[in-house]
C-alpha cells in the first residue's frame, strides 16, 4: 500500500469523551484505514485522517472540542454527497472505513438514555471490494488479488516456489485462481488482470504495481485448512468438488475470500464457485504470453498516456453494454492458445456478419441492457437500491428480446454455432423472475428504497392498506389546516412538518399574540419571521401519520427484501448476464466484419504466419480522423510473409517511414487473432503464437536506475531466454544507445541467435543497413526496406514495404522536417558528404564485415560472432579506444575528431598497431 495514504498514528484514547472513546474503539479495528464516523447527516473525520482527507478532498478543516488539550482537527462529508468523495480517495490510494449509526436518532426527553449512539463499521472500502456504479469503471472489470507463495515442488523446473493467485470480482462475483512458476509469470498475470488491489506476502514483488498493494495479510492457513475453508461457503465438503487446486491457489483463495468477507463487515457477496486457470510452466496455461514490456509497446486496453481513446480496444470495440465491453477487454487482454476455443469465438461473429438484420436487431436489443452483474453484487452484499431489482427486470427483458432475435424462424438451435447456441439457451431461463419483478417493481423507481414508492400499487395488500392510511392521514392535515385557519383567524397558517417538532401550525410573527388567546395552543418555537404552535389534536395527528409512515416504509422494506431474495435464489442469472455479454461482443465483431475491412483470420497448429494487406488500426483511425482524412493521410496497408522458409524479415529504412507501425501491427495481428477477433487485412494466415515479444518504442526506466540500454539489453535478454519456434518477436532498433560497433555487434549476435537457436518468427528493424549483408549466410532472412521516395530535395515516404535494404537514413532530411534550424541541417548535410566520402576512400567501410567475409557463421552454426569476426587484439583495442571516450565529455569538435580518427583506425591496414593509435586519439 502507498504508505502517503497511511493516517500518521493515533492519538492516545485516555480521556476521551463518550463520543471519541467510540471513534478511538472503531479506529483501533482498521488503524490504516480512514474513519467515516456517520453524526447525522455527515460523516466526521477526526485527528490525523481529517488532515489526510482534507487535503485529499480539499475540503476545510475545522476542530471540535478538544483532547487531551489539543484541539481536535475534523472535517466531514455530507452523506449524500459520500460517493463522490469516496471515489476521490480511493482513487488517492486510501482505505476508507464507513462507521454507522446503528440505532436510530433518539429524540432527548424523560427516559430516553443518554450517551453516544451506538455505532459500528459496516464496510471497509478499499480500491478492489467496490460495488457501487459512481466507484467502478462501466467497462473494465475491478479485480481484488491475493497471491501466497506455495511449498517448492519437486521436479519442479524452476528454483523459485509456484505462486498461487486467486482473483475476485466483488462487483460481478468473478471468482478464479491459478498457479504460476515464479516471478516471471507474475509479471504476465498482473499485466493482463490490472488489479485493483493486491494482497501480497511482504517480500514479493510486484513491479509496475507496487502501488496496488493492500495492507500486508495474516500468512494464510496450512494448505488442507485452506481448502477446507475455501469450500464451506460453497456448501461443500472438498474444494476438489470444483476442480484441480493447487495448495497454493487454495491458500490465496483463502487469502481473498477472507478479505472480501472482512471489508463487507462479515458478509460474503454472492461469489461464482472458485474456478482454477491451471498451472503454466512459463507463463499462465492456455495464454498467449506476453511479458510487461510487450504490452506496455502495444496498447492494448489504454494507450501510454493512461487515457483508452487511442488504444486497440477503443478501435475494435463496438459494443453496447458495459457487460460486453468488460468482456472485449479481457479477450484483448488476455489472448489465448486454444485453436478451439478461438474457432468457436470466430464462429460466433462471423455468424452474424453473415446475418447482418439479425445482428442489427440483436444491438437494438443489447443497447441499453443493464448490467445484471453488478446489480446482482450489490444486492448479495444488501447494498442493492429499487433501481438495482428494476436493472434484473429491465436485463430479463433485454434477454427475452435477444432470445427471439435468435429464434428467428431462419435459425434453429442447431444452425446457431455453438457459443451463440448455448448463450440462446440461457436466454430465458429466468421468466418467472421477470415477470415477479415485472408486476411488483414501480415504472419510476426512486433512487433510494428510503424515498419510498419502489413497489408498484396492487402488488401487496398490507402494503397498499398502511399506503392509504398515510395518504389519508395527509389528507386529515390539509383539512386540519383549512379548520384552523378558521378558527384562529389567521388566513395564512399552515400546517408543516419539522425534523424535531414534528408536525405545528405555523404563523406569522404579527399573528402569534392573537394565537396566545387561544388556551389550546401551546408556543413550541419564535423565529424572527415567523412562530410555531401546537394543540394536542395535532400532537396526537403527529404521532399517528409518523407511525403510519414508519409502517409503510417498513412493510416497503420487507417487501423489496423478499423480492431480493427471491433474486438471489434464482441460479440462472449469472449464466444469463454471461449470455448477454457474449451476444455483445459477438455483434460488435460482426459489426466491424460488416465493414468488409476487416477479416477473420485462418489459425492452423504450425508456423505459419502471412497477412495480406493489413493496417495498423490505431494509427489508420487517427489518420482518417474526420478533418484530417484526404489522400495523403490514407493509410499504406502492408502484406507481412514470416512463413518457415522466410520466418525473419530485416526491416530497414529512415525513421517516421512507418517502421513501428509496421511492427506494431504485425504483433496487434496475433493479439486480436487470439482473442478470437477479426483483423485489419484483406486476409490472414496465423499459425498459433505461444508467446509474443514486442519491443517497439523507447522505454527509459531512469525512475528505476536504468539507463535505455540498460533495459534494452534487460529486455533483450528475457527474450533470448524465453522465445522459441512458436513465438514471434517483433524488436526496433536493437543496439541503439551505445556505441555504433557495440550495437552492431549486439545486433549482429542476436540477430543470428533468433535465427539459429531460438527459431521464432521475427521481424528486425535495424538502421544497422549493414546487417542486411547476413541475408548471404543466413537463408530464413529476408530484408525488407520502407520505400522512401526523394522529390526536389525534399524525402517522401511511402509506408510501403518493399524488398531489399534501405540505402541511406535520410537522416538529415527528417531533422529538417522535424523543425531543426535550416543552418544546422545545411551543415550536418555537407558533414555527411564529407564523412562519406572518407568512408568510401577507406575500404572496406567497417573491417567488422570485411573481417567476418567467409567467417561469418552459418545458419546452424554455433553463434559465436567474437571469435569468427574479430582478432581477440583487434577487439581488446577497440574496447580500450571507445573506453577512453567520454561522450559527455566532448566538445562537438573533439567529438567529430574523435569520430576521424576512429574511422582512420578502422581503414588502416591489419598491421598498424592499433592500440599506439589510440593514444593519439586525443
Ligand atoms: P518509424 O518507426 O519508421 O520512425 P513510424 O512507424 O513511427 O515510423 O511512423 C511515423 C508516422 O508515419 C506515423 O505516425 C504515421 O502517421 C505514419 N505512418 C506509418 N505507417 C503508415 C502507413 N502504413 N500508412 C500511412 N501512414 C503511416
Amino acid at each position: 500500500m502507498n504508505p502517503d495514504v497511511i493516517p500518521d498514528e493515533v492519538p492516545l484514547a485516555e480521556g476521551a469523551s463518550p463520543a471519541m472513546a467510540q471513534w478511538f474503539a472503531l479506529k483501533a479495528r482498521h488503524p490504516d484505514a480512514l474513519l467515516f464516523f456517520r453524526m447525522g447527516d455527515f460523516y466526521e473525520l477526526f485527528f490525523a485522517d481529517a488532515e489526510a482527507a482534507a487535503a485529499a478532498l480539499d475540503i476545510s478543516l475545522t476542530a471540535r472540542g478538544r483532547h487531551r488539550g489539543e484541539p481536535i482537527a475534523m472535517c466531514g462529508v455530507p452523506v449524500h454527497a459520500a460517493q463522490a468523495y469516496l471515489a476521490r480517495l480511493i482513487r488517492r490510494g486510501f482505505r476508507v472505513a464507513v462507521a454507522e449509526q446503528t440505532e436510530p436518532a433518539r429524540k432527548p426527553g424523560p427516559g430516553v438514555p443518554k450517551g453516544p449512539l451506538s455505532r459500528d463499521i459496516v464496510r471497509l472500502v478499499t480500491a478492489g471490494t467496490l460495488t457501487e456504479d459512481e466507484l467502478l469503471e462501466p467497462g473494465r472489470p475491478s479485480l481484488l488479488l491475493a497471491l501466497a507463495e506455495g511449498p517448492a515442488r519437486r521436479g519442479a523446473t524452476r528454483f523459485a516456489a509456484p505462486i498461487g493467485a486467486a482473483w475476485i470480482d466483488v462487483s460481478t462475483g468473478l471468482f478464479e485462481t491459478v498457479s504460476l512458476a515464479g516471478p516471471g509469470a507474475l509479471a504476465e498475470l498482473l499485466g493482463r488482470l490490472d488489479p485493483a488491489e493486491i494482497l501480497s506476502p511482504e517480500g514479493m514483488a510486484l513491479g509496475d504495481f507496487e502501488s496496488r498493494r493492500g495492507p500486508s495479510q495474516i500468512p494464510p492457513p496450512a494448505p488442507a485448512a485452506a481448502r477446507a475453508r475455501l469450500a464451506e461457503p460453497f456448501g461443500a465438503a472438498s474444494l476438489d468438488a470444483f476442480g484441480t487446486f493447487s495448495d497454493e491457489e487454495a491458500m490465496a483463495g483463502l487469502v481473498v475470500l477472507d478479505y472480501v468477507r472482512d471489508s463487507q463487515a462479515g458478509q460474503l457477496p454472492r461469489l461464482s464457485r472458485p474456478s482454477s486457470q491451471g498451472n503454466g510452466e512459463a507463463g499462465e496455461a492456455g495464454r498467449l504470453g506476453l511479458d510487461p514490456a510487450t504490452r506496455a509497446s502495444l496498447e492494448l486496453l489504454r494507450s501510454r498516456d493512461g487515457s483508452t481513446e487511442h488504444s486497440l480496444f477503443a478501435c475494435v470495440s463496438h459494443t453496447v453494454t458495459a457487460p460486453g465491453s468488460r468482456m472485449l477487454a479481457s479477450w484483448i487482454a488476455g489472448p489465448i492458445t486454444d485453436l478451439g476455443r478461438i474457432v468457436a469465438r470466430q464462429d460466433a461473429w462471423s455468424f452474424l456478419a453473415g446475418e447482418q438484420p439479425c445482428s442489427a436487431l440483436l444491438r437494438l436489443a443489447l443497447r441499453g441492457a443493464p448490467d445484471i452483474a453488478r446489480a446482482l453484487g450489490r444486492l448479495s452484499v444488501g447494498r442493492g437500491q429499487p433501481r438495482d431489482l428494476g436493472a434484473l427486470r429491465d436485463g430479463l427483458f433485454a434477454a427475452r428480446e435477444a432470445a427471439s432475435v435468435l429464434d428467428q424462424p431462419v435459425h434453429s438451435l442447431a444452425t446457431l454455432p455453438v457459443l451463440l447456441s448455448r448463450a440462446r439457451i440461457c436466454l430465458d431461463a429466468a421468466q418467472a423472475l421477470e415477470q415477479r419483478l415485472d408486476q411488483a417493481l414501480a415504472a419510476d423507481l426512486p433512487a433510494r428504497l428510503d424515498d419510498g414508492g419502489a413497489i408498484a400499487a396492487g402488488f401487496d395488500g398490507e402494503l397498499d392498506a398502511e399506503r392509504a392510511l398515510r395518504d389519508d392521514s395527509r389528507r386529515v392535515i390539509a383539512a386540519l389546516q383549512m379548520q384552523y385557519a378558521q378558527r384562529f383567524g389567521v388566513a395564512s397558517l399552515k400546517i408543516r412538518h419539522h425534523a424535531q417538532l414534528g408536525y405545528v401550525i405555523e404563523v406569522p410573527v404579527s399573528a402569534a399574540a392573537q394565537m396566545k388567546t387561544h388556551g389550546s395552543v401551546v408556543l413550541r418555537q419564535g423565529t424572527a419571521s415567523s412562530a410555531r404552535f401546537s394543540t394536542d389534536e395535532l400532537a396526537d395527528l403527529d404521532r399517528r401519520i409518523g407511525e403510519a409512515a414508519e409502517r409503510t416504509a417498513r412493510r416497503e422494506r420487507l417487501v423489496f427484501a423478499s423480492l431480493v431474495a427471491e433474486a438471489l435464489a434464482q441460479p440462472d442469472l449469472p449464466a444469463i448476464a454471461e449470455a448477454l455479454a457474449l451476444l455483445d461482443v459477438a455483434q460488435s465483431c460482426a459489426t466491424l466484419a460488416a465493414t468488409g475491412r476487416w477479416c477473420r483470420p485462418t489459425l492452423s497448429d504450425d508456423a505459419a504466419f502471412c497477412l495480406t494487406a493489413a493496417r495498423h488500426p490505431v494509427v489508420e483511425a487517427a489518420l482518417t480522423r474526420p478533418g484530417r482524412a484526404s489522400a495523403e493521410n490514407r493509410f499504406t496497408p502492408n502484406a507481412c510473409d514470416l512463413s518457415p522458409d522466410r520466418r525473419m524479415m530485416l526491416l530497414t529504412g529512415p525513421n517516421m517511414a512507418g517502421k513501428s507501425t509496421f511492427l506494431r501491427q504485425t504483433a496487434l495481428a496475433v493479439i486480436l487473432a487470439q482473442a478470437g477477433l477479426p483483423l485489419p487485412a484483406d486476409a490472414a494466415r496465423i499459425g498459433l503464437v505461444d508467446r509474443l515479444f514486442s519491443r517497439v518504442g523507447a522505454s527509459d526506466d531512469l525512475a528505476r536506475g536504468r539507463s535505455t540500454f540498460m533495459v534494452e539489453m534487460i529486455e533483450t535478454a528475457a527474450i533470448l531466454n524465453l522465445a522459441g519456434p512458436r513465438s514471434l518477436v517483433v524488436v526496433d532498433e536493437i543496439g541503439r544507445g551505445t556505441s555504433t560497433l557495440d550495437g552492431l555487434a549486439i545486433a549482429w549476435a542476436v540477430l543470428e541467435s533468433l535465427h539459429g537457436a531460438q527459431r521464432c518468427r521475427t521481424i528486425f528493424a535495424t538502421h544497422f543497413h549493414e546487417l542486411g549483408e547476413l541475408a548471404e549466410t543466413l537463408p530464413g532472412l529476408s530484408p525488407h526496406t520502407m520505400s522512401v521516395r526523394e522529390w526536389k530535395g525534399q524525402v517522401v515516404f511511402r509506408h510501403e514495404v518493399v524488398k531489399g535494404v534501405a540505402g541511406r537514413s535520410w537522416g538529415v532530411h527528417v531533422a529538417r522536417l522535424a523543425g531543426v534550424p535550416e543552418p544546422v541541417v545545411r551543415r550536418a548535410g555537407r558533414l555527411l558528404a564529407s564523412l562519406e566520402k572518407t568512408r568510401a576512400a577507406s575500404k572496406p567501410p567497417l573491417p567488422l564485415f570485411a573481417a567476418a567475409g567467409s567467417a561469418v557463421p552459418g545458419r546452424d552454426a554455433e553463434p559465436d560472432t567474437e571469435t569468427s569476426t574479430f582478432d581477440p587484439s583487434e577487439i581488446a583495442a577497440l574496447r580500450i579506444a571507445m573506453d577512453a571516450i567520454e561522450p559527455d565529455q566532448l566538445t562537438p569538435r573533439e567529438a567529430l575528431d574523435a569520430l576521424y580518427r576512429l574511422k582512420s583506425i578502422f581503414a588502416a591496414s591489419h598491421d598498424v598497431a592499433v592500440a599506439s593509435s589510440v593514444d593519439t586519439l586525443f
